[in-house]
């Protein structure tokens, strides 16, 4: 019974039903324009004042209408129902709209991204936000397709299960039936995909939820995304290589037709060349970086097997081992390389490919070990322990009943679509992403459980310390050090200047602690009261390529102290203090001291042998209304 916007222009002469949402709404005298938006498109209806009576932007409508030729003068090229409209004869309000919280007919790229979350259903609504769901939809259909005709078998596997290491931290989830045990959401279907390739399938694929507890990034979601995880048998690393990249070609010459590939074949660059000639792993190729419509796709291969481990290797964790896998544990050694193994591990190639997408990676794989002794000496070499080892003793079993030899990749569907769509963030590109401080869109997750829940799986929350606490805190720091300083009660004070003011201390003797992050680590950094950090000047000064102030949530996450009584005290929080030459010259300094309420202050010697400061130059003088 119900037409789409879109046939309109085919039913001139006949009455129709629509439904949809008001567009707009543009009042002249006794008629009045309403343009109807369903998941079709847009088509101007034409109402008599009475009609149109409290029609307002986003009421959900029924209409009964006459679809009618524009003449020729009135028809709008822009619009593919541009040369028709509808004369409504009745209209049903199927559901009324309050006033929306933001606009929705624009990028929205400039709306605070807390609130564009916490209404992402209306955020979905801008068309471009509808576009790049409807792209992504015709993208994995797509790849479902071009698999399934290459004899691939689409398999679901479990997201409740263990832990799965790619190197980074894992969610965990606590059993109920076994209180005290906990499930691992996994960080990739690595070790099932392998499974598979044992249990003779020979061709895997999944669309596949990946879970990292990573810290957020740009470029990553927070928590999870999604990607085109695959395996095969009896294959080389050429034969990967190849199936991707007809894969994505036909992707973007299906999907994206206004999109032109740069090169092709896609260049193929060994790790040292491309650290060598570009200081970076995954160049950003493109001839004209300002071309939004070019695509250069890369491949990146020959990497080490091993990097030297750092105490950022966390699941690898101890910091102790020497090495780490530069991709994962599973992937295979260069075979003209093994014997390196006991010599000199660092120079062993891995059979790892990365894809390269304008400077993003997009995906990685490998071949992967499937001789379990090789496999034991990976797991020595990264310094597993007997019990670490013991967790993936599965894996070892498994591949002495006749494992095929095989390889795969996984290329993240977020992040190509962000890379092709130019979008600046893969939260663009999903339907309800998850914030940069890991709060969910819409619904309020993380949230508490109630204490039946938490008796149930047998767990107690350890809640972390009130923020009043960071005073006392203060207090016995400084009291273990026995130097003299002064403390202050007064009103809830929440800028440098009300705390000056009330104080009555000068804005410059005041330390402003800031939190931020610089290349996604939170870090403290204290200027005097009457000035501000200068962000060039820090990058410069410590090398550091992205820095930005922390929200007041992430404030809150790291410091556990509200916004404004943040005290300069990084140990207290296990953040570095950098701190800025103003506050040098001053023979006392002052702070808020984890409240609104309560202040502190103490010679400035005596600060910086207490909170072992950075020191360097990096203010600006703020302009103070
Ligand atoms: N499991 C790897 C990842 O998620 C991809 C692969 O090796 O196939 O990055």
């Amino acid at each position: 019974m119900r037409t789409l916007v879109i046939e309109t222009g085919k039913k001139i002469g006949t009455e129709v039903t629509l439904c949809g949402w008001v567009n707009t709404r543009r009042d002249h005298g006794r008629i009045v324009f309403i343009d109807l938006r369903d998941r079709s498109g847009l088509v101007q209806m034409v109402l008599t004042k009475d009609l149109a009576q409290g029609l307002g932007v986003e009421d959900v409508l029924e209409i009964r209408g006459l679809v009618k030729l524009r003449p020729e003068k009135l028809i709008n090229p822009k619009l593919t129902t541009g040369k028709v409209e509808i004369e409504v004869k009745t209209v049903k309000i199927l559901n009324k709209a309050s006033e929306l919280p933001f606009p929705i007919d624009t990028d929205g790229y400039d709306i605070n991204e807390e609130i564009r979350m916490k209404y992402r259903y209306l955020d979905i609504r801008r068309p471009r936000m509808t576009r790049n769901l409807r792209l992504r939809s015709q993208v994995t259909t797509f790849i479902r397709n071009f698999l399934a005709g290459r004899d691939f078998v689409e398999v679901e596997t479990p997201i409740l299960t263990k832990t799965t290491p790619e190197g980074a931290r894992d969610f965990i989830v606590p059993s109920r039936l076994q209180p005290g045990k906990f499930y691992a959401l996994p960080q990739s279907p690595q070790q099932y995909k392998q499974l598979l390739m044992v249990a003779g399938l020979e061709r895997y694929f999944q669309i596949a939820r990946c879970f990292r507890d990573e810290d957020p990034r740009k470029d990553r979601a927070y928590g999870e995304f999604t990607q085109l995880d695959l395996e095969m048998s009896f294959i080389t690393q050429e034969d990967i290589l190849r199936l991707t990249e007809e894969l994505f070609t036909q992707i973007v010459t299906t999907i994206f037709p206004g999109k032109r590939i740069q090169t092709s074949p896609w260049p193929r660059i060994p790790h040292a060349e491309a650290m060598a000639k570009y200081g970076t792993d995954k160049p950003d190729l493109r001839l004209d970086k300002n071309d939004p419509d070019l695509l250069a796709f890369s491949w990146t291969i020959d990497f080490p097997l091993f990097n030297k481990q750092t105490t950022d290797d966390f699941y690898y964790g101890s910091g102790k081992a020497k090495f780490a896998p530069s991709h994962h544990m599973f992937t295979a050694p260069h075979p003209d390389d093994i014997g390196l193994l006991e010599t000199d591990p660092l120079s062993v190639r891995g059979l790892q490919h990365d894809l390269v997408l304008n400077g993003f990676e997009v995906g990685g794989g490998s071949i992967r070990i499937h001789d379990p002794k090789v496999q034991a000496k990976i797991f020595e070499l990264i310094g597993f322990s007997e019990e670490q080892k013991q967790q993936f003793a599965h894996m070892l079993t498994a591949f002495t009943y006749g494992v095929p030899p095989h390889g795969g990749i996984a290329p993240g569907i977020d992040r190509f679509m962000m890379a092709v769509l130019g979008e600046p963030s893969v939260r663009e590109v999903m339907a309800y992403p998850t914030s940069a401080s890991g709060q969910t869109s819409v619904m309020d997750a993380p949230s508490s459980a109630t204490n039946e829940q938490l008796r149930e799986v047998g767990i107690q929350v350890i809640r972390k310390k009130p923020a009043a606490d960071v005073y006392t805190r203060i207090v016995e720091l400084l009291d273990a050090h026995e130097v003299a300083y002064k403390t202050y009660e007064h009103e809830p004070v929440f800028t440098s200047a009300d705390a000056a003011k009330i104080r009555d201390t000068s804005l410059h003797i005041g330390a402003k602690a800031l939190v931020l992050f610089a290349d996604d680590k939170p870090i403290m950094v204290a200027v005097a009261g009457d000035k501000k950090i200068d962000m060039k000047k820090f990058k410069k000064l410590y090398q550091v390529r992205d820095l930005r102030m922390a929200s007041a949530l992430e404030v809150q996450q790291v410091t556990g102290v509200p916004i404004g009584a943040v005290p300069p005290f990084g140990n207290i929080f296990a953040i570095p203090l950098y701190m800025d030459t103003s506050l040098q010259s001053n023979e006392t300094i002052v702070f808020n001291a984890g409240l609104h309420t309560k202040s502190i202050s103490l010679k400035e010697v005596d600060f910086e042998k207490i909170a072992k400061p950075m020191i360097g130059e990096f203010s600006q003088t703020h302009e103070v209304a």
